[in-house]
């Protein structure tokens, strides 16, 4: 409380956020100085101490700027302010860093800002077209920071030493690039070079060199912030071909890249949120509408309306696009379920196909991926988090050490410490041996940042999940630290109520893929009545086998034909005509039967994305699922063609199981695909309308993977607001398996809480 008796008063403020390598010093140095303050501020561990000292108004007026006009970077999460006697300081000072291994904050990496580009265009100044532009308040962060605190000499431009025009730049506190750690230039900084397949390497004109490959039709390797992108133009169907036949990627779509948002509006419909989010100092790949032309290859993205769109971030990208004006495709460098690859070397050796790269001297310590928005109702609805984003902190309490590993797919970790949630890009898929050490890598490199051993490690209930495996590891060889397993969808609901710091009951629905369930059933239809110390589940969908396990993952037909299995005799089936019986022969159907009634190898589920996948199946649809989600995407296509209110019929039992068992049947006699999607999704949004108007009292959450369709997403959201319903969903972590650690983190923050009373 500041109490009111002099003129003059001295302030103490603690402020919590993301305020460090952000320039948030310089600015209240010079915020000071306008308010002719005295004091001093400081960076350390817990994020920035401050003290100012000066006419009462003054100090009041500094506050209140201090929040409003932050640098574009900074956040504040909290501030503490305690008035205390006058010291009577001379100046106002920025102190050095306390060294300290702990610290709040590690920036993410930021597209390049307003200034940085004007510069860059400006003939006159000495980084005209420098491919490295940076300053406090845009580049690359996170993935060159080998060790906090975040100082140069602890980045990978520590190899690069600053001449004396940048050092004057980066020691003077009025400069746009005081403390800019990647600070460089033409004198002093990394260098541009184009790597051929015989290993030789050039440095003149190499963004013309690269250009000139792509208007070629050749395929690309592009070093950009966190990993390489691999390239090729947008327009050109043999160059996309090669790309998908090298990758053996048959469909799954592949992101753009354009000069300019009035290119992209040509090829997507833009509300003026997604055009805000293209043009964020993030810039994350938008998942917008396709327009009824296409001036783009199909093969982009085939059989889908929607297209993943992005602006260049980075100065290399920028000189690119300008030169070659016309878009073009750039997708992770990976070999399938690997990490992207931050090597040139790599490229090399795993992606043969690449015919050239373009690359730069400076290495790549963090990799870090390309983040993937969608929205829904004004508001963003997250695929991937991570580059722009990551590592992403939280303002929450926690008295222990937690450490928590989330699941398997979308893998990411959460630490949370002191009052600090820390939550790391985006992983992937734990599916490859490179990229399960890549996990362990990025565990590694957190708890080492924060000098941080955890009290509790917490994972999924799945015994054979990857980061399940290394937490059991982990607690053989660390016996006094504490083992939780949390239930993979109340970490779900856990996730969303993190994020709005929720602990009263809610009613969660959580629909994805699968996860697995306390009774060994693979859920993934589950309505759970879920507080931050419990769960019930409330409702489900009625148990189906996957027939032939893992495989009917890929090949919905089975899965298709085991809901038959549930409803009809062998001998009905037999006799049916339909799209998914005549896939089989009889005796593929007598050997599936028989799998079925016996239980051999048909593992049982509440999967709503498999039903998806069913659906998709009972549509006449191809018989391989290509990607996961491919189900979900291609209904909301047809769906988008056929605007109905219908719905099928389906119900809901005491013991509430929810049977579609009825719905079925009328799909059968239904052979309109647009009517058949459209009336699909509207079944699910009116359940989960149905269900929440029965537990009236309750807030709903919506959580899981199934509800990345958005088509889905916005028609429940519809119904919620028609009916006045309170509901919650994430906004700034994904919406899938992404969030799990974050929500098993919150549990166990929440026992400690608990058990301290
Ligand atoms: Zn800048
Ligand atoms: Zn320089
Ligand atoms: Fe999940």
């Amino acid at each position: 409380m500041l109490v009111e008796s002099t003129s003059k008063i001295r302030i103490k403020a603690s402020i919590f956020g993301v305020v460090q390598g952000v320039g948030f010093r310089p600015f209240a140095y010079k915020l000071a100085k306008r308010y002719n303050l005295k004091g001093f501020i400081f960076n350390h561990s817990g994020g920035v101490e401050l003290e100012v000292e000066g006419d009462k108004s003054s100090v009041f007026e500094f506050f209140i700027k201090l929040e409003a006009e932050l640098p574009p970077l900074a956040k504040i999460e909290n501030i503490t302010k305690e008035q205390c006697p006058l010291k009577n300081y001379k100046d106002f000072e920025i102190i050095a860093s306390v060294k300290s291994s702990t610290n709040t904050s590690i920036p993410a990496d930021i597209s390049i800002c307003a200034d940085c580009l004007a510069e860059m265009r400006d003939i006159k100044n000495r980084r005209y077209n420098y491919p490295f532009i940076n300053c406090t308040n845009c580049g690359v962060r996170y993935s060159i920071i080998n060790s906090l605190p975040y100082d140069r000499d602890k980045t990978s431009m520590k190899d690069f030493t600053m001449c004396k025009r940048c050092y004057d730049e980066y020691t003077n506190p009025n400069d746009r690039r005081y403390h800019a750690q990647p600070i460089s230039c033409f004198d002093c900084g990394p260098k541009l070079s184009v790597l051929y397949k015989d290993a030789t390497k050039e440095y003149d004109n190499v963004i013309d060199k690269i250009v000139l490959k792509i208007k070629e039709g050749a395929c690309v390797a592009i070093k950009g912030v966190g990993g390489f992108h691999l390239v090729c133009d947008a327009t050109n169907d043999v160059a996309i071909k090669k790309l998908r036949d090298a990758k053996q990627r048959a469909t799954k779509p592949f992101a753009v890249m354009f000069d300019s948002l009035t290119a992209i509006k040509k090829v997507v419909d833009i509300t003026d949120k997604e055009s805000s989010l293209l043009l964020s100092l993030e810039r994350p790949i938008v998942l917008a509408d396709k327009k009824q032309t296409q001036s783009i290859s199909f093969l982009v993205a085939p059989n889908i309306e929607k297209l993943g769109v992005f602006l260049p971030y980075t100065p290399i990208h920028i000189l690119l696009l300008e030169r070659l004006k016309s878009p073009i495709i750039a997708t992770s460098a990976n070999q399938s379920s690997e990490p992207i690859i931050k090597d040139e070397k790599e490229i090399l050796q795993k992606l043969p196909f690449v015919d050239a790269i373009l690359t730069y001297d400076r290495d790549i310590v963090h990799i870090c991926d390309d983040s993937v928005v969608g929205v829904v109702d004004d508001r963003e609805v997250f695929y991937r988090v991570a580059r722009g984003y990551t590592p992403m902190s939280f303002y929450i309490n926690s008295t222990k050490k937690i450490l928590a590993l989330g699941a398997n797919q979308k893998s990411t970790i959460t630490l949370a410490f002191d009052n600090t949630v820390v939550i790391s890009p985006y992983i992937g898929d734990l599916n490859s041996i490179s990229s399960v050490e890549y996990f362990v890598k990025v565990i590694d490199d957190f708890m080492n940042f924060y000098n941080f051993v955890p009290d509790i490690v917490v994972c999924d209930k799945h015994p054979n999940y990857e980061s399940t495996l290394w937490a059991k590891e982990y607690k053989k060889k660390h016996n006094t630290v504490e083992l939780i397993e949390l239930q993979h969808h109340y970490a779900h609901s856990l996730s969303v109520m993190a994020e709005y710091n929720l602990f009263e009951k809610v009613l969660s629905f959580c629909f994805d893929g699968t996860g697995y369930g306390d009774d060994g059933v693979l859920w993934g239809c589950e309505v759970l009545l879920t507080s931050v110390d419990s769960y019930e589940r409330v409702y489900h969908l009625k148990e189906f086998s996957l027939l032939g396990g893992e495989k009917a993952i890929k090949e919905p037909y089975r899965v298709a034909l085991s809901l038959l299995f549930d409803i009809y005799s062998k001998d009905e089936i037999l006799s049916m005509k339909n799209v998914v019986v005549e896939k089989f022969s009889k005796k593929e159907i007598e050997t599936f039967y028989m799998m079925h009634t016996k239980g051999l190898n048909s593992p049982k589920t509440t999967s709503l994305g498999r039903m998806f996948d069913a659906i998709y199946a009972f549509m006449g649809e191809d018989s391989y699922i290509n990607y996961e989600g491919e189900s979900g995407l291609v209904l909301e296509s047809y769906a988008k063609c056929c605007v109905l209110d219908e719905v099928y019929t389906f119900s809901i039992g005491k013991d509430g199981v929810i049977s579609f068992d009825e719905m079925i049947c009328e799909i059968l006699k239904e052979t309109d695909k647009t009517i058949i999607a459209s009336k699909f999704i509207n079944t699910i949004a009116d359940m989960i309308v149905k269900i929440s108007k029965q537990n009236k009292e309750l807030p709903v959450i919506l959580c899981g993977g199934v509800f990345q369709n958005l088509t889905l997403l916005k028609k429940v959201i519809q119904l919620f607001k028609n009916e006045n319903i309170k509901y919650f969903i994430q906004q700034k972590t994904a919406l899938n398996d992404g969030s799990i650690s974050l929500g098993q983190a919150y549990y166990a923050i929440n026992l400690q809480r608990n058990k301290n009373g």
